[in-house]
């Protein structure tokens, strides 16, 4: 079957490319099996050097891998090229600290000696988003790597150049045939992949959807799978924030990316005391994002990933003012464009409203008013989802106070959601489960095994 790549900034085919047969699905099931057992046998300063030589390959070809994100999912020139940086960054960190987060854990018992030891499973089946094309992949293989496991992915079937460029800089950078390849597949060949012995787990970045579907499998075979769905962040403004540094954030957060990040604000949950100037602040800054070519450096709101994408958000957007939401900014897709939508506010957003209960995967920013900070708590956990969560306020303690109660992954006080290779990243409700990054990340696809010696 022959897959068509359209550029989401110009509406026009720029690539097309066929799916792998079973012959093709055979033959890289058979070569990652083959590549295991040299591959977890080789000493963590080798498979560190050659994580060392993917970060240089990834900086070498930093500007081809800029260009296929942008043309296959709009992503902006400077954001793509910050995301190709995170991701060497990410692979030198885990050559660093895998010797610390894999050496033995000894244990005190009555045992002559008694320690956990982490073992790599083998072949681990990656299943990637498109919004973050590059980074959600390396999240997950540099430590893979350095736990000594070997990988085979399937990216999101609108970015496959994205995909074979980071084939292509793991193959330069010395990682041995068989430790990483990439399946060009259909939703229903990765489930046969799931199915195949050879694969030992399984993780997802990406939609409820695909989750319920992938985790079900995954049960259905007793295999272990991380799950990192959806989000609709809370971004709680308490009435002693300071209004220019939470309004520039606030900004960042949501409309970076055109809004199509897990972890981005989506819910600004704003103390009635404060509400009214935040929001013209926010309106004022939010109006200033300039819509255009994703290439041009100028432009500062890139396009959605599909056309399909702008369609849903703008079903959402106009469920939300049919039932109430007021539009302060933006509301309408860019006229003559396949997927821009423009930076988008809604007020007055309730419960029952698409805005309130569900995530809005674009650059449209619900505001919630509440009267106080046990308002704003209630409001922020009001929620199917739990990945991130943020609080601005004058006194860090009396916002570390409501990071502490938000019922999430991460909460973080005056500062944006991130992912930070240091910390561990994952989500809890129907946001998902597991986590990648840090230590916690490298240990999810490890045996965790006891030895004791009596
Ligand atoms: P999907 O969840 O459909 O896509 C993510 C990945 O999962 C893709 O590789 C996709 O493959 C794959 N996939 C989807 N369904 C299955 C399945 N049944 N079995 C195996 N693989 C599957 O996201 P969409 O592109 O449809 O985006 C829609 C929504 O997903 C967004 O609005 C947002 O809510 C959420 N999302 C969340 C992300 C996050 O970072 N947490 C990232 C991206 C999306 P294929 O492309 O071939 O269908």
């Amino acid at each position: 079957m022959t897959v068509e790549i359209v550029n989401p900034a110009t509406g026009r085919v720029t690539y097309r490319h066929e799916l792998l047969d079973a012959a093709g699905i055979e033959q890289r099931l058979a070569a990652a099996a083959a590549a295991f057992p040299t591959w977890s046998a080789r000493s963590l300063q080798e498979r560190g050097a050659i994580l060392r030589a993917i970060a240089g390959q990834l900086r070498a070809r930093r500007d081809d891998i800029q260009q296929a994100m942008t043309t296959e999912m709009g992503k902006l020139k400077g954001e793509a090229l910050a995301e190709v940086e995170k991701c060497a960054q990410a692979c030198e960190y885990y050559a660093d600290h895998a010797a610390d987060y894999l050496k033995p854990q000894l244990i005190d018992t009555e045992a002559q000696r008694s320690y956990v030891r982490y073992e790599p499973i083998g072949c681990v089946f990656a299943v990637m988003p498109w919004n973050f094309p590059i980074w959600q992949v390396f999240r997950f293989l540099a430590p893979a790597f350095m736990a000594g496991n070997v990988a085979l992915l399937k990216h999101a079937s609108n970015v496959p150049q994205c995909a074979d460029l980071i084939l292509a800089v793991c193959r330069d950078g010395g990682l041995p045939e068989g430790v990483f390849d990439v399946l060009h597949i259909d939703n229903d060949q990765a489930a046969e992949v799931l199915r195949d012995k050879r694969v030992k787990a399984v993780t997802l970045t990406g939609s409820e959807r695909a989750g319920r579907s992938i985790a079900s499998n995954a049960g259905d075979q007793l295999k272990k799978c991380v799950m990192e769905l959806g989000g609709s962040d809370a971004f709680v403004v308490l009435d002693d924030a300071d209004l220019d540094k939470t309004v520039a954030a606030a900004v960042k957060s949501r409309f970076d990316n055109s809004g199509q990040t897990c972890i981005a604000a989506k819910r600004f949950i704003v103390v009635d005391a404060i509400a009214d100037a935040f929001v013209e602040k926010f309106v004022a800054a939010a109006a200033a994002r300039v819509y255009g070519d994703p290439q041009d450096e100028k432009t500062t709101l890139a396009p959605m990933a599909r056309a399909d994408l702008r369609e849903e958000l703008h079903k959402q957007v106009q469920a939300s003012v049919g039932k109430g939401a007021k539009v302060l900014l933006g509301g309408e897709p860019v006229a003559g464009t396949h997927a821009g939508y423009p930076a988008t506010i809604l007020d007055n957003v309730e419960p029952g409203m698409p805005a309130y209960d569900e995530e809005l995967f674009g650059p449209v920013a619900a505001i919630l008013r509440v009267r106080d900070d046990a308002d704003a708590l209630r409001v922020a956990n009001d929620t199917t989802f739990g990945l991130g969560g943020s609080v601005w306020s004058g006194d860090p303690v009396r916002g570390e106070g409501i990071a502490k109660g938000l019922e999430c992954g991460a909460a973080f006080v005056n500062a944006i959601v991130k992912s930070d290779v240091r910390l561990p990243f994952g989500g809890s409700k129907r946001s998902g489960f597991g986590r990648e990054l840090a230590d916690h990340g490298i240990h999810e696809f490890m045996n965790i095994k006891t030895v004791y010696v009596a």
